[in-house]
């Protein structure tokens, strides 16, 4: 039976510590970090570089185990998995989206959005691993671009073939690291759009950025310093990146007729 209900927390983190042990000396990344994340959230991390953000963001991405304290993702304790416990979680339950997108250069934007595929469904037929990964092109607007490598791409449209990749096994949170860290601030406002639109849709997600311009979409900022949680807030008057780029476009086009 399962006790697990929309209203639950996703995330439950309680004095969360990470050490990181380099030599003699040792690093305390995350001093002890206690956080709710309910389904649907859509959260900044901001503060300073050395803060601990991406720290946290890997144990919460179950790509690193804290050395203290608990974490419990959608009503699993993450201490007690063993390495294919993990790899499991992390590959049907978590999308994760990255400053520099990593993709893989030499191979098309639907063979990206697939790979993730390969480590949930190994013996998936090739028509529904296409068509998967189609319906996730088209989630973020680039159905038609499938056969381009991202060479062919621009910044904006190799992030979004990257959030495709996060989505294709239908993940319930998306972890994405500065996503925007790359990005002119046009192309920002657009992926900030379609982060928005997902997160409409009912993903969760939590997204680390040093920007306030980029936090000020997401419906919560939380900021750290030095490891620890300094404030945690509810952003009520969140901008709307999608009304803004109309507003944009009907000036731009204004401007143009003059
Ligand atoms: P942020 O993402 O906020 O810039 P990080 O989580 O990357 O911060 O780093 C927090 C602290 O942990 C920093 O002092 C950093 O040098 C240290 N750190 C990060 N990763 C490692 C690692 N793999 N080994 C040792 N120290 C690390
Ligand atoms: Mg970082």
């Amino acid at each position: 039976m399962s006790l697990q209900n929309a209203s639950a927390a996703l995330i439950e983190l309680h004095d969360l510590v990470k050490t990181y042990k380099t030599g003699d000396v040792d690093v305390k990344a995350v001093r002890g970090v206690t956080l709710e994340v309910r389904r649907g959230e859509f959260l900044a991390i901001m503060g300073a570089s050395g803060s601990g953000k991406s720290t946290l963001m890997n144990v919460l991405g179950c790509l690193d185990q804290p050395t203290g304290g608990s974490y419990s993702l959608n009503g699993t304790a993450v201490a007690g998995l063993n390495r294919k416990e993990l790899a499991r979680l992390r590959n049907r339950k978590l999308g994760f989206v990255f400053q520099s997108f990593n993709l893989l250069s030499r191979t098309s934007a639907l063979e990206n959005v697939e790979l993730p595929m390969f480590y949930t469904d190994p013996l998936i037929s090739l028509r529904v691993r296409h068509r998967r990964a189609l319906e996730a092109l088209r989630q973020v607007g680039l159905a038609e671009r499938g056969g381009h490598h991202p060479n062919q791409l621009s910044g904006g449209q190799q992030q979004r073939i990257a959030i495709a990749r996060a989505l294709v096994n239908q993940p319930e949170l998306v972890l994405a690291d500065e996503p925007t860290g790359n990005l002119d601030s046009r192309t920002s406002m657009e992926i900030m759009g379609l982060f928005q639109t997902l997160n409409d849709s009912g993903i969760t997600i939590m997204m680390v950025t040093h920007e306030l311009d980029i936090a000020a979409y997401c419906k919560r900022i939380v900021v750290m310093r030095d490891g620890v949680v300094i404030s945690d807030t509810r952003n009520e008057n969140r901008r709307l990146a999608q009304q803004e780029l109309a507003a944009l476009d009907k000036a731009e086009q204004k401007a143009r007729l003059a």
